[in-house]
């Protein structure tokens, strides 16, 4: 049983998820006049959004939430404030998931405070229903046990910051010197997944760049604290 139930995304799935999530806002009725995405997880699906449901006007907002390794750090909040005049305007709020449910609140009630919107609803491909505080208006999955959706936009970055938290956890314990092949075993135990190669090699590159491991006689050896 891997200690962090995660699963693998395909761009594929991606692309499916979106064009039912587009079909679903369609049947609807609703006729969004302009797209936000929440930065950074609701690009891709604001994007591919925006070509199934032929949008032109797509903006942005960034809310700060989630940290390293699946962990919440911070409180939710916008990162960058700004003001558009949206008055009169149908606004589809998008992300990739809806955990917590605070990334999307802080969102619509920022917009909705400064932008004046004549309406918002919310998308998102996953929602994942016992822990969120909102339910989005449109989404394609509901999910019922909580698990870490790993989309390939965040591929290189979770593969590190797992890298990391399986490095610091296993110090610890005593161990503190690593072979490639070992840490790759472990990331698989760990997180049940397989990410390929190239993105171990970019994560193992990211933890040596930053100084959390070293190199020593061909072994990975943790930096002391
Ligand atoms: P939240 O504010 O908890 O609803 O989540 C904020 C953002 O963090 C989401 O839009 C995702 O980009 C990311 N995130 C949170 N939970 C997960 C998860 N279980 N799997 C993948 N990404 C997540």
């Amino acid at each position: 049983m891997p200690k962090v139930r995660t699963k693998l995304v395909t761009w594929d799935e991606v692309v499916g998820w979106c064009r039912e999530l587009a079909e679903k806002i369609e049947k609807s009725g609703y006729r969004p006049d302009i797209i936000v995405a929440i930065a950074r997880g609701g690009y891709v699906p604001a994007r591919l959004l925006c070509d199934f449901l032929d949008i032109h006007d797509l903006v942005s907002i960034q809310v700060l939430h989630w940290g390293k390794a699946a962990e919440i750090t911070a409180v939710a909040h916008v990162k960058y404030p700004y003001t558009l005049d949206l008055s009169g305007k149908r606004i589809l709020l998008v992300d990739d998931i809806i955990d917590t449910g605070d990334s999307v609140i802080v969102a619509r009630d920022y917009i909705t405070k400064h932008w004046k919107p004549a309406e918002l609803k919310v998308a998102a491909m996953q929602w994942i229903s016992p822990v969120a505080k909102i339910k989005p208006d449109f989404y394609v999955d509901e999910v019922k046990e909580w698990v870490w959706y790993q989309y390939p936009w965040t591929r290189a970055e979770d593969t590190t910051n797992f890298f990391e938290k399986i490095v610091s956890e296993r110090a610890k314990e005593g161990k503190t010197e690593w072979s490639f092949d070992e840490l790759v075993e472990e990331f698989k135990e760990w997180y049940g997944i397989d990410v390929g190669e190239a993105y171990y090699r970019l994560a193992l590159r990211r933890l040596l760049e930053s100084g959390k491991l070293e190199e020593r006689d061909g072994r990975l050896v943790v930096k002391s604290e």
